[in-house]
């Protein structure tokens, strides 16, 4: 291929990324109160991984989570709020409520698929301890098995309002 080639291909490639629309109105004002921005601690809580791959597919290129406000961050000092996966392992139970401790207020909960919000699959499994709200206290749940991309996308954006 040759130079001209590729910088025609370069600037004619469209963005993969997918058209999301406008947040509905009643969302603004949430947003608002957080200036449209969000800080996300993830913690998996004996998640089978499902959720996680479609969490960083509504961080990746074509859902792009951050161009709404959202951003993965790596310490729950630093978070605004705390996205769960997974139903709560016994041995999960002290790490989740240590993250959500660590967190400064005001905090909210999302959880993140079906296992979160009941124990889903897992429900009276020998090491499942519980549901997400059995722990702490969850403000947003994102239902599905896993949850679509665009599902968690549209909750972030139910928060920062953009
Ligand atoms: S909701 Fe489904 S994909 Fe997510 S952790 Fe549970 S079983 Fe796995």
């Amino acid at each position: 291929m040759t130079i001209r080639a590729i910088l025609h291909s370069l600037l004619h490639t469209t963005p993969a990324t997918e058209d999301l629309g406008s947040p509905p109105a009643d969302v603004a004002a949430i947003g608002r109160s957080l200036g449209g921005s969000l800080q996300l601690r993830h913690v998996d809580a004996g998640s089978c991984n499902g959720c996680e791959l479609e969490i960083t597919s509504a961080f990746g290129p074509v859902y792009d989570a951050e161009r709404f406000g959202a951003n993965l961050v790596a310490s729950p000092r630093h978070a605004d709020a705390l996205i769960v996966t997974g139903p709560v392992t016994k041995n999960m139970v002290g790490p989740l409520r240590k993250t959500f401790d660590a967190m400064p207020e005001p905090r909210m909960v999302i959880s993140i698929g079906d296992c979160a919000r009941d124990c889903g699959e897992f429900k009276d499994g020998y090491g499942v301890a519980g549901a997400v709200g059995d722990f702490v206290p969850v403000d947003r749940d994102v239902p599905g098995c896993p949850p679509h991309p665009e599902a968690i996308v549209e909750a972030l954006r139910g928060l920062t309002g953009r």
